[in-house]
């Protein structure tokens, strides 16, 4: 009989809703509202987005993370430009080519990243390497924020970064899928890995901190920002019972619900790779700054978990990866590191 599946440590995607969001979904669902976000909840959430940076950004919802950042690189970019970001990125290896579609033909140009970050020379050698009309002019630098590899830049490196962006006419684009993880794990205010540092749109993940189907993008140079709600309602990205996306946002930035779960999967990622790290033949990958676990596993052990039920992927990184969240409990980590333990 082959064991139940558990896709605990799988993906971030996994854990379903927490308890805030659900119960503010709950908490709108009654009477009548503006649709199309011309609503009171709407106007509350963006405004506390405001607050939450320190600054007047301007605050946009969408379903998911693939759409806020085509459509955000889109508005940064025209087609004859091009996009600097690392060999991992997300915006390159798993969005179908939705930024380059939704720009119409922006090229995404690679940069090499240990442990999944970027470097200010490699991005200053792309954005000098041509300068001639036959090469299609970098115009934005994508940073992810925690990375894909689940390592964090530090506030210093961010601001590196923008610096030679800056220095080089690329606007900023941060990836922030785990952007929750990474601002705790720093312990810093939410302005100074954002636009203190250089950014100037952020795409803000609720969908993996424990929402459903949102993340934000906030724009901090608003210049940028202009017609940007005609470009979400026409690739259907405009939530037309928005007060359902707003009610949790306002929910999950309010009294640091949005720290107390992103910090639960930092904690147990690291509880994780603690007792993982200590069973001969595991070698844990990079560190582990948020939420991610990056292992290579003994074949033997990952075929004994495997045959376990526990369910993790192999696609990125060279190594297993193994995600944690909201949801994941110290049991959960205990059950899995005894199961590897069987298998040695
Ligand atoms: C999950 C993720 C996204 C968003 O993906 P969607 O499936 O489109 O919501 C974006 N960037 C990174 C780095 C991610 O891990």
């Amino acid at each position: 009989m082959s064991a139940e599946l558990k896709y605990h440590f799988a993906s971030d995607n996994t854990s379903g809703i927490c308890p805030e969001a659900w119960q503010a979904l709950e908490d709108a669902n009654s009477g009548y509202q503006p649709s199309y976000g011309a609503d009171s909840i709407t106007a509350e959430a963006c405004e506390t987005f405001r607050s939450f940076f320190e600054t007047d950004c301007d605050v946009y919802f969408v379903f998911n993370g693939t759409a806020a950042n085509s459509l955000s690189l889109a508005t940064l970019c025209q087609s004859y430009h091009s996009i600097i970001t690392a060999q991992e990125a997300h915006v390159e290896t798993d969005e179908c080519g939705a930024p380059e579609f939704f720009s119409h033909g922006s090229k995404i140009l690679l940069a090499r990243s240990p442990l999944g970050k970027l470097d200010p020379s490699d991005v200053e050698r792309l954005a000098t390497s041509r300068t001639d009309v036959h090469f299609p002019k970098p115009r934005a630098l994508s940073i992810s924020q925690s990375t894909e590899l689940g390592t964090v830049y530090r506030p210093g490196e961010v601001k590196g970064l923008g610096a030679v962006a800056k220095q080089h006419g690329l606007s900023i684009h941060m990836d922030g899928a785990r952007f929750f993880n990474a601002l705790t794990g720093l312990n810093c205010a939410p302005a100074d890995i954002t636009w203190r540092a250089g950014v100037d749109v952020l795409c803000c993940g609720g969908t993996k901190l424990g929402m459903a189907v949102t993340e934000a993008v906030v724009f901090f140079n608003k210049e940028l920002s202009q017609e940007f709600a005609y470009r979400c309602k026409q690739a259907g990205q405009l939530c037309s019972k928005m007060r359902f996306i707003s009610a949790q946002w306002l929910r999950i930035l309010r009294d640091d619900t949005w720290r107390r779960h992103a910090q639960n999967g930092n904690t147990l990622a690291r509880r994780l790779a603690d007792a993982l790290g200590h069973l001969p033949g595991v070698q844990i990958l990079y560190p582990v700054d948020a939420n991610a676990v990056f292992a290579k596993l003994p074949e033997k052990m990952k075929d004994a978990l495997k045959a376990r039920g526990w369910v993790f992927y192999s696609f990125i990184g060279g190594g297993s990866r193994l995600m944690c969240s909201w949801r994941t409990t110290e049991s959960d980590v205990d059950a899995f590191v005894a199961d590897a333990v069987a298998s040695v």
